[in-house]
């Protein structure tokens, strides 16, 4: 059975071998792109590239590459533990063409690689092209063989990328597996397609038309090549588990989670075991990519991630902070790939620690603040906006750590309400400002304020347009 460590290894070296230059991961933080949040895709540090913009001494590259899909456009927060498929942090695998091969050659390369060095069974697999995408339909016939049943015109946005409103884009075609009967999901396009019998694991991008204005597409001169494949949905598939929580990696990690608490992982409680295990990976990450927790921006995504990770360690009875004592686990796994895990090792831990230990301080009034007024609401009900607002205000609840903590009882939040008392609040803290004789700068402040909203929620989806595979 490979291990993650090992796919990793097959996906960069099979590249390598055809041609294409390894190259590392960038940094979860963007360089020079303040239009994005978190790098959510391999393309993202190779923008520069496809616009020709920048030059590199090579035309084709492929890389594994950190990915954060949590906070911005792409956000899978609310998914994790709960969907078989999603993760905040993930790697992405991917091989690029800067204006070298283009549709036939990627089909080709994606092919040899799934059906020959992966050994998948092409009866368990099928692809969309975008639904006027004839030449991918008859490349899939002609190279995979593939009957017409297993081709599927997709006519959504899902298969048609765009880097930005302007600039590169093109159609998409999406490689699925089916893994069976047995679990729940229709085939992509249907109306029950976000099940997990067939699973995306693979995303082939044709760069193929420059936008040049709204309406108005151009061919590209030189046409290129982007794709994206999550490692741990294909180590799902090769280890022949349903879940990316069952994989190899996983399973330690959920082990010591299961170590450290004394609770089973496969036990009903598991999916705290999934969040813990995956927003440990997510903070980490951060941390040693240079994130601090705060309470705006990339930092209060980090605080979110954190503090949600800590109501599921309560929630297994750990009576001291746990997410410190997890770091070594997650070292052991994947620091050979990612050095920085290494290096960050001690202040990973003390973020951590101080983080958990400030927050437990409130998270258990909190948590009985929320179960004493929802005591008496009826599934299907919601708490009200200013109980959720306490929650955020005083006790630091951030609002979906509040709405996943309802989500098992099949409770919600009036969000109306919630933003109601946020912005009275807002209101009264201003009138305190300019009874106490406000300077210029404060009421500049103000303004700004209320400009650009709520420093606090520049995480859920400021972005405009992100460069996504
Ligand atoms: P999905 O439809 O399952 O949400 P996606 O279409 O949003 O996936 P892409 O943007 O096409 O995903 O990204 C390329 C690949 O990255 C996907 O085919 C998948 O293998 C992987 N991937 C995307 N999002 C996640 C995630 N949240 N966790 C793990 N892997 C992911
Ligand atoms: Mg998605
Ligand atoms: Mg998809
Ligand atoms: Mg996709």
């Amino acid at each position: 059975m490979s291990g993650v460590n090992q796919i990793r290894t097959t996906f960069l070296d099979f590249f390598s071998r055809n041609g294409h230059e390894k190259v590392a991961s960038s940094p979860l933080v963007p360089l020079n792109d303040p239009t994005l949040m978190f790098t959510n895709a391999g393309m993202v540090q190779f923008k520069n590239v496809f616009t020709g913009f920048e030059k590199r001494h090579y035309a084709r590259a492929t890389s594994a590459q950190k990915c954060m899909r949590a906070g911005g456009k792409h956000n899978d927060l609310d998914n994790v533990g709960y969907t078989a498929r999603h993760l905040t942090f993930f790697e992405m695998l991917g091989n690029f063409s800067f204006g070298d091969y283009f549709k036939e050659g990627a089909i080709e390369l994606a092919w040899t690689l799934v059906s020959r060095e992966l050994g998948l069974p092409r009866e368990r697999l099928l692809v969309t092209v975008y639904h006027d995408d004839d030449e991918a339909y008859g490349l899939w016939k002609k190279i995979a063989g593939f009957s017409d049943d297993r081709i599927i015109r997709i006519a959504s946005s899902d298969n048609f990328w765009s880097m930005g409103d302007l600039g590169p884009c093109g159609p998409c075609s999406e490689i699925f597996y089916d893994q069976g009967e047995s679990v729940a999901g229709g085939p992509p396009g249907s109306p029950d397609e976000d099940g997990d019998r067939f699973l995306e694991f693979w995303n082939l991008v044709f760069m193929q038309y420059d936008q040049t204005a709204p309406g108005e597409r151009v061919p590209l001169p030189r046409p290129s090549i982007d794709t994206g494949m999550g490692l741990e949905r294909i180590a799902a598939l090769l280890q022949g588990v349903h879940s990316v929580f069952d994989i190899d990696l996983f399973r330690r990690l959920t082990g010591a989670v299961a170590d450290a608490t004394g609770v089973d992982a496969a036990g009903p409680q598991a999916a705290s075991h999934r969040v813990i295990a995956d927003h440990l990976r997510a903070s980490a990450f951060l941390v040693a990519d240079g994130v601090t927790p705060s309470n705006e921006g990339r930092g209060y995504v980090l605080r979110r991630i954190m503090r949600r990770a800590m109501r599921h360690a309560q929630l297994l009875g750990a009576a001291e902070p746990l997410m410190h004592r997890l770091v070594g686990a997650l070292v052991t796994e994947m620091a050979q790939a990612y050095p920085e895990l290494t290096r960050a090792e001690r202040l990973i831990r003390d973020t951590l620690l101080t983080e958990e230990t400030r927050f437990r301080q409130t998270l258990a009034r909190g948590l009985a603040i929320l179960d004493e007024e929802t005591a008496t609401l009826a599934q299907g009900g919601s708490l009200s906006g200013e109980t959720a607002f306490k929650l955020y205000d005083t006790y630091g609840f951030p609002l979906d750590l509040t709405e996943d903590a309802l989500r098992s009882r099949g409770l919600s939040v009036d969000k109306a309400g919630f933003e109601t008392a946020m912005a009275r609040q807002r209101a009264e803290a201003r009138k305190a400002w300019a009874g106490s004789g406000e300077t210029a700068t404060e009421s500049v402040w103000f303004a700004i304020e209320e400009r650009v909203g709520a420093t606090e929620f520049l995480g859920y989806d400021t972005e405009k347009s992100e460069g996504i595979v």
